[in-house]
């Protein structure tokens, strides 16, 4: 193996080659290490918590493809699932007995769930819960929160006006005016903020929908009675509670956030983990709504490869294994305390008074020195630092998201040798980042 990760001339050239044929040589844009600078790898293969780049260095991984790999990568059993499952065909467009036995232990283990629907990505559950929410309640605005990210539809890509209260603006280009208007923006754990908005918009909010774990503009756990009062909000008007566990789900606590926190949505988004690292996502909650579902209700919803075999049998296989353990979750658990300890003694050993957010297995290093509690206080962190910190982590063969606003995911096969590494590296990262 090359020993120096600074070069990376095999990922280099295929980053070249890649821009020419694929806008900005991704098919996600955070890939592209415009956060950080420098070349982002190229991945050839990965095996439990390590990746291994097109130039042979080795990594211990904390993104996890984003969330997915909780069992680590190339889990046997998930592999295995997969295997047998292409030997059958890849897709038959039918029902299949599979599907319905990941729906069943979906509605088994998370707690708010009676009925799922499969789909093909977040983006795609999301988008159909709040279209559902729509059609059930017959209104026509949302109520979402700033830094909160739930895929690329249209009526997320929102920003919050200057003014808490004014209506959203589009922050993308192709969203239309019209569509941002439906949007209503609130600041995350600012519960006061969405009574004034719900109030200010009588029988009109058809749902407010959060990430009950924010996980999207780094890790931001939910205030005390946060998500308790977004409840109670939500029955006092009328308004469908949807918890976007795409990330949170099976993430956080086996039944997700809502295990957690004990507070239960009215529609849950599912996708990332329950797929075993295949493209899935779904939604799902109380019969009553998600019966108003084609074809049994009037809300439209398809798709040509939803419910995808292989996508059901790699899902089934990681989530028989998370039902199956009965300490999966206490051993997370302990690697979580182990980081976020060593981390706390980095940190005062350095002098340096940065905030370190963690729930179960996902967690974040915020570059300030002020609790970050909602999107303008992850906004005032110093990416600088950063920056630097990333890439001598990255240089020490840790790696980590490249941008501030992510947040950072272990599996189950990151041990205390993985630890240990970890930590000292973090140690190295973080004085350089600091010799100005
Ligand atoms: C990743 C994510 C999504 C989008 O999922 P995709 O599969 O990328 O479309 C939605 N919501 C949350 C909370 C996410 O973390």
């Amino acid at each position: 193996m090359p020993a120096n990760r600074h070069e990376c001339p095999e990922s280099r050239q295929l980053f070249q080659r890649s821009q020419r044929f694929i806008p900005g040589g991704v098919n996600s844009p955070v890939r592209a290490f415009k956060g950080v600078g420098g070349t982002p790898r190229f991945i050839r293969s990965a095996q439990g918590a390590f990746l291994e780049d097109e130039d042979g260095h080795r990594y211990i991984d904390y993104v996890g493809s984003w969330g997915p790999m909780l069992l680590g990568h190339a889990d046997p059993d998930v592999i295995a699932a997969i295997q047998n499952a292409a030997i059958s065909s890849s897709s038959f467009g039918a029902p299949t007995r599979i599907e319905m036995q990941v729906a069943e232990l979906l509605c088994e283990l998370v707690p708010s769930l009676e009925k799922v629907r499969m789909v093909n990505s977040g983006t795609e559950a999301t988008m159909s819960a709040v279209r559902l929410a729509r059609g059930y309640t017959g209104r026509d605005k949302i109520i979402k929160f700033a830094g909160n990210y739930h895929g690329h539809a249209d009526f997320f890509l929102i920003a919050a006006g200057s003014g808490a209260m004014t209506l959203g603006k589009p922050n993308s280009p192709g969203v239309t005016i019209g569509t941002a208007g439906d949007t209503l923006v609130a600041r995350y754990n600012d519960l006061a903020q969405v009574k004034e908005i719900i109030e200010a918009h009588p029988d009109s909010v058809a749902c407010v929908i959060v990430e009950p774990v924010a996980g999207n503009m780094g890790c931001i756990p939910p205030a005390p009675g946060f998500l308790e009062g977004l409840r109670q909000l939500c029955d006092q008007h009328g308004s469908v509670l949807i918890f976007d566990e795409v990330m949170t789900g099976f993430r956080v606590a086996r039944g997700g956030a809502q295990e957690r926190y004990g507070v239960m949505p009215d529609l849950t988004t599912l996708g990332k983990i329950i797929g075993g690292g295949l493209p899935v996502g779904a939604y799902g909650g109380r019969e009553a709504i998600m019966d108003f579902v084609s074809p049994v209700g009037p809300v439209y919803q398809a798709g040509t490869l939803s419910g995808n075999p292989l996508a059901m049998h790699a899902g089934y296989a990681t989530l028989r294994k998370i039902a199956d353990s009965p300490v999966l979750y206490e051993d997370l658990e302990e690697t979580g305390q182990a980081l976020e300890e060593g981390t706390q003694r980095n940190l005062d050993a350095l002098g340096l008074p940065y905030v370190h957010t963690r729930v179960g297995s996902m967690g974040c290093l915020f570059f300030s020195e002020d609790p970050v509690l909602n999107y303008e206080a992850a906004r005032r962190c110093d990416t600088d630092r950063f920056r630097r910190y990333f890439h001598g982590m990255l240089e020490q063969g840790v790696y980590l998201a490249p941008s501030q606003f992510e947040a950072f995911f272990f599996s189950t096969q990151h041990g205390p040798a993985e630890v240990e590494h970890t930590l000292k590296a973090q140690r190295v990262a973080l004085e350089r980042a600091h010799q100005s």
